[in-house]
């Protein structure tokens, strides 16, 4: 991770960034953030621009061995600890897999999320895992750089892991780095706190929000601005927004096509007022959306399998419309939605292009 992939929070970057160039890094730092925030992020972005061995004025440099190696999660001296649950045996390192590809899809949610993803309903740190760290820090750093241990969500600690860590904290070793992440500081022991340097990690403002939004996923300001102001600045709060848009869109338009298949009149013509109803924006991104079902369509129809980027329900839609659609016709029905996308730049009243749209394609199907 990089700190340019974090949106604003410019002062807390900095703030790192100088400890690192005045040699002021603390041994261990508190990165204290709510769910949903940039806290996590923040801490890798860190632990790489510690041990970066190209750095550039403001970040790590991404592509020396350190970085690929921290990026991966699979860093010898980077070592990690996260709730999970499962018994005194099962330790942070039995789900290290899963945390890899959890990380990897979306640093900054949270841990529901987690727990959802590894499918336990409640999780915590047992004091295993704190023996665990103290082992693995007595061995020696396996690269010469900082050893770090990073402790995702250390509220979950319980007492006895709280203090075993707090027994490291207090006789840290050598070139050894602490990145505790909460989302809820106010349930840490007060003597883990004292001995950490806190980095607060705030939720984003709301232009930093709609800079992210524009510039890094596309949308248009009004949307942006729209989603902006639902997240109230928690990053993954947006991005579910972000998402759940997509699944009313593949409802949507696996509906029409469905309805497209049947020629039903009955239930194209009331789509067609929805349709009608809808923001220009809205009515874009619907036939967008099903230009790239459509290309995927043709993919699985061509045998290129392997290029198809669904998954789960929307990869089982585009192989059984495969067999449904007329090969030959792929391209006219992408034509035929591409040119109904200009007549709606053209204020054209989109009920009657849509549902000249929705008749073309019955036609085109079959
Ligand atoms: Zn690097």
């Amino acid at each position: 991770m990089r700190f340019s992939q974090i949106p604003g929070l410019r002062e807390t970057k900095e703030q790192l960034i100088n400890a690192v160039k005045t040699n002021h890094v603390a041994h261990a730092l508190l990165f204290d953030g709510a769910s949903g925030s940039a806290a996590l992020p923040m801490a890798l972005a860190f632990s790489a621009y510690v041990n970066c061995e190209n750095p550039t004025e403001n970040d790590s440099c991404g592509t020396c061995p350190s970085c690929l190696k921290i990026d991966k999660i699979a860093h010898p001296d980077f070592i990690f600890a996260y709730p999970t649950a499962g018994g005194k045996k099962v330790l942070s390192e039995n789900f290290i897999k899963q945390w890899r590809d959890f990380v990897k899809e979306n640093p900054f949610a949270g841990l529901s999320d987690w727990l959802e993803y590894i499918e336990i309903k409640q999780g915590n740190i047992p004091v295993e895992e704190s023996r665990q760290i103290i082992q693995n820090l007595s061995l020696k750093s396996y690269e010469g750089g900082y050893k770090i241990v990073l402790i995702w969500m250390v509220e979950a600690m319980g007492q006895s892991a709280a203090n075993a860590l707090l027994k490291i904290l207090e006789e840290p070793p050598e070139k050894t780095l602490f990145l505790l992440v909460t989302n809820d500081s106010n349930r840490l022991l007060t003597t883990i706190i004292s001995r950490t340097q806190r980095i607060a990690v705030r939720n984003l403002s709301e232009s930093e929000m709609v800079t992210f939004l524009t510039d890094s996923n596309g949308l248009n300001h009004e949307r942006a601005a729209q989603i902006a102001f639902l997240s109230e600045g928690n990053i993954n709060r947006a991005f579910e927004i972000l998402n759940q848009k997509d699944q009313n869109e593949k409802d949507w338009f696996a509906n029409w096509m469905r309805y497209c298949y049947a020629f039903d009149l009955t239930k194209l013509i009331p789509l067609a007022d929805e349709f009608d109803a809808l923001t220009k924006e809205s009515q874009r991104s619907l036939l967008d959306y099903g230009l790239k079902i459509i290309r995927e369509i043709y993919l699985e129809c061509v045998g290129a399998k392997n290029l198809i980027k669904l998954e789960g329900d929307e990869l089982t839609f585009v192989q059984k419309f495969s067999r449904v659609f007329k090969f030959e016709n792929l391209d006219k029905i992408s034509e035929a939605i591409s040119e109904a996308q200009m007549l709606i730049e053209r204020n054209v009243r989109a009920k009657i292009m849509f549902l000249d749209l929705s008749l073309s394609i019955s036609r085109l199907i079959k």
